[in-house]
């Protein structure tokens, strides 16, 4: 009896007509994919993605170069160096992130007494050789100026729950 259950299913391509009518079923419900990179999904303003630098508004940078994001980073992928300028203020004189190291655990941003160094929102930032992932001061400022809206926007959204 089971085989001939087995044939009849086989002979009226049951499985097909199912499949076929879960497909049809599903053309008319809303849509739980994007289309993505045209399209692109909602993230968390605690995202942990690209580092940046950022900068006070009047273009000064933020860090200060106490280091305690070098000291705390688990991965030790940050590499600081610092002496004091003419006016006497302490900054950076190299400051690179190996990216390939980070693991995006976001305590460096948590150490940060000034908010100089996030992890952004940016999530593409993929590359085609490593070098390009060791991040000087020089990109890390430039990612700082190119996602400061977007960043100072999510400092001020998370700023209640800190
Ligand atoms: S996110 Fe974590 S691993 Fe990456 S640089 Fe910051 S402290 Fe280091
Ligand atoms: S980024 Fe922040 S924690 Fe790191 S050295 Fe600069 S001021 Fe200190």
């Amino acid at each position: 009896m089971a085989m001939l259950d087995r044939n009849a299913r086989a002979l009226f391509m049951g499985e097909i007509a199912g499949g076929l009518w879960l497909a049809f079923r599903y053309m008319f419900k809303r849509k739980v994919t994007i289309n993505y990179p045209f399209e692109k999904g909602p993230i968390s303003p605690r995202f942990r993605g690209e580092h940046a630098l950022r900068r006070y508004p009047n273009g000064e940078e933020r860090c200060i170069a106490c280091k305690l994001c070098e000291a705390v980073c688990p991965a030790q992928a940050i590499t600081i160096e610092a002496e004091p300028r003419d006016d006497g203020s302490r900054r950076t004189t190299r400051y690179d992130i190996d990216m390939t190291k980070c693991i995006y655990c976001g305590f460096c941003q948590e150490a940060c007494p000034v908010d100089a160094v996030v992890e952004g929102p940016n999530f593409e930032f993929a590359t085609e050789t490593r070098e390009e992932l060791m991040y000087d001061k020089d990109k890390l400022l430039d990612n700082g100026d190119r996602w400061e809206v977007e960043i100072a926007a999510n400092i001020a959204e998370d700023a209640p729950y800190r």
